[in-house]
């Protein structure tokens, strides 16, 4: 029996990368999956069919996170589809680096907007769901770097560190009510969005890292599987570090 079998998963930006990664890993572990991400396109149905071989219901939906009317909408819609929601992964995020000097307004709102405001959005719209169930476990992609800021990337840090006081206050007030939230905050992880970065900065990286490697999706995805099942039943408002050993 998987560790979250009967249990419903919903998953924002889930098309690609660490989202994916934690989609497939769900399935496996015996979870209904529902993800969102900006466009359903044949990528994302590609995702689709990967999900469903695990032989688990699986249903996409063409959403932005930032946007607090189409959060809600889509949530109402993920449970008129699937009948309840147990568990929550604030995963979509951007980045748009740039030292503060030269950084637009329009790159800060971005970025906190897609990586901060999406969580609250969701966490706004699935909260009274969980509440009714009296559970609920909800885990939210932070980073390394919203623990120990990084030198231009301030829009997306604070976004991350904001995703951490969001987690341990949620933690505070829905904990009397069943409901789980924690984080995670991953290192260097290899993804579309680090492979945007130029190789020799890539290699830097990895020297840093004591583990010699950049993480996978998989990596992230199994703290993702312990933190939403019941082995994690009493671990909550914690942020876990995925990262080998690189912020410790
Ligand atoms: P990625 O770019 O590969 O995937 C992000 C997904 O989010 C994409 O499918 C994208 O279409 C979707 N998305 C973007 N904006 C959206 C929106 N407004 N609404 C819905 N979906 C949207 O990135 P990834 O590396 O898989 O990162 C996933 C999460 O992990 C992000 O929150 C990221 O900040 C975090 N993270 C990543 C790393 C890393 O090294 N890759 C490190 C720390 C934290």
């Amino acid at each position: 029996m998987g560790l979250l079998e009967g249990k419903v998963a919903l998953i924002t930006g889930a098309a690609r990368g660490i989202g994916k990664a934690i989609a497939l890993r769900y399935a496996a572990e015996g979870a209904d999956v529902a993800f969102t991400d900006l466009v359903i396109n044949e990528a994302a149905e590609g995702t689709v069919a990967e999900i469903a071989a695990f032989g688990h219901r699986v249903k996409a939906y063409a959403s932005d996170a930032s946007d607090f009317d189409q959060t809600h909408a889509v949530v109402e819609q993920v449970l008129a589809d699937f009948g309840r929601i147990d568990i929550l992964v604030n995963n979509a995020g951007i980045t748009k680096d740039g030292l503060m000097l030269r950084m637009s307004e329009a790159q800060w709102d971005a970025v906190i907007g897609v990586n901060l405001k999406s969580a609250f959005n969701f966490i706004h719209a699935c909260t009274p769901v969980m509440a009714r169930q009296r559970g609920g476990s909800i885990v939210s992609l932070s980073s390394v770097v919203g623990v120990s800021g990084n030198a231009g990337q301030c829009n997306y840090s604070a976004s991350k560190a904001g995703i951490i006081g969001l987690t341990k206050s949620i933690a505070k007030e829905m904990g009397p009510r069943g409901i789980r939230a924690n984080a995670i905050a991953p290192g260097f992880i290899i993804s579309d969005m680090t492979k945007a970065l130029p190789e020799e900065v890539r290699a830097e990286w990895v020297k840093t890292i004591p583990l010699r490697r950049g993480g996978t999706p998989e990596d992230v995805a199994g703290v993702a599987v312990f933190l939403a099942s019941d082995l994690a039943a009493y671990v909550s408002g914690q942020v876990i570090h995925c990262c080998g050993a690189m912020n410790c």
